[in-house]
């Protein structure tokens, strides 16, 4: 974020480098159940972005101190794969993959029924094979899609969205050149049913009415993301989908 380059990232038409309009996400594809060992799984293709996730749980937590005697701990892994970006990334967690961790977590936590499920863990691995910009929400969009499939009794799906502003233009769903030239990026985790905001964060800078201009692009887009988790999951299961 900030580093401001000599390219120009929205042209004369307001269009952005990729050619889509202020308000356009990128493509996104998603896929139920792909992993067989898991209890749930999911793979999301978002612009360049390729993302797994899968889930395991809930099953008695070890090591035994870390359970929770009156709910479900909630353990979110994400990892980059050493090939997901341009320069190798050094194998292994790192700061920013410890925080995005604990704050996917602390998400996903918040819409699990983990009352339900006392003592017990539920791991949730979210990596990252192809990395564009905006990781951490699609991450967030793959594991609600892998809770679901794991069959976890959750509040609502959750969806992962991002919205930022480049060129001095608020704009929905940064790429790399957007983020890494870019004025400011807000990833945000969402229920869209009910317009909570589970996750939010901010890289860069922005005036409180660019800010909220960003959100509300990132709530509209978040209920569009709903619908395709609702079709993917009906995909999978042949419509049986509580919606
Ligand atoms: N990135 C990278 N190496 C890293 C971390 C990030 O090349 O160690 C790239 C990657 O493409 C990522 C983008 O920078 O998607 C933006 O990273 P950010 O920390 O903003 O997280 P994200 O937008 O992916 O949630």
């Amino acid at each position: 974020m900030g580093m401001k380059a000599d390219i120009r990232l929205i042209d004369d038409n307001g269009l952005r480098i990729d050619g889509r309009l202020p308000n356009q996400l990128r493509p996104i594809r998603m896929e139920v159940g792909v992993v067989k060992r898991a209890d749930g799984s999911a793979y999301v293709e978002w612009g360049g972005n390729k993302i797994m996730a899968a889930v395991y749980g809930p099953r008695e937590a070890y090591p035994k101190h870390v359970q929770d005697p009156n709910r479900a701990i909630v353990r979110a892994r994400y990892n980059m794969a050493s090939f997901s970006v341009d320069e190798r990334k050094r194998p292994g967690p790192d700061r920013r993959s410890i925080e995005l961790s604990k704050v996917i977590s602390e998400a996903l936590t918040s819409v699990i029924f983990v009352e339900k499920f006392p003592r017990t863990a539920i791991d949730v691995y979210i990596e990252v094979l192809q990395a564009d910009a905006g990781t951490r929400v699609a991450g967030i969009t793959a594991a609600s899609l892998a809770l679901a499939d794991a069959g976890i009794p959750m509040r609502d799906l959750i969806v992962g969205c991002a919205a930022g502003k480049v060129d001095g233009v608020v704009v929905l769903d940064l790429n790399k050149e957007e983020d890494n030239y870019g004025e400011a990026d807000v990833p945000m985790a969402i229920l869209p049913r009910t317009g909570e905001i589970a996750l939010l964060q901010m890289d860069g800078d922005m005036t409180y009415e660019e800010l909220t201009n960003a959100m509300e692009m990132a709530m509209e887009a978040a209920r569009e993301i709903y619908r395709m988790e609702i079709e993917a999951l009906k995909g999978r299961y042949g419509g049986d989908v509580n919606e």
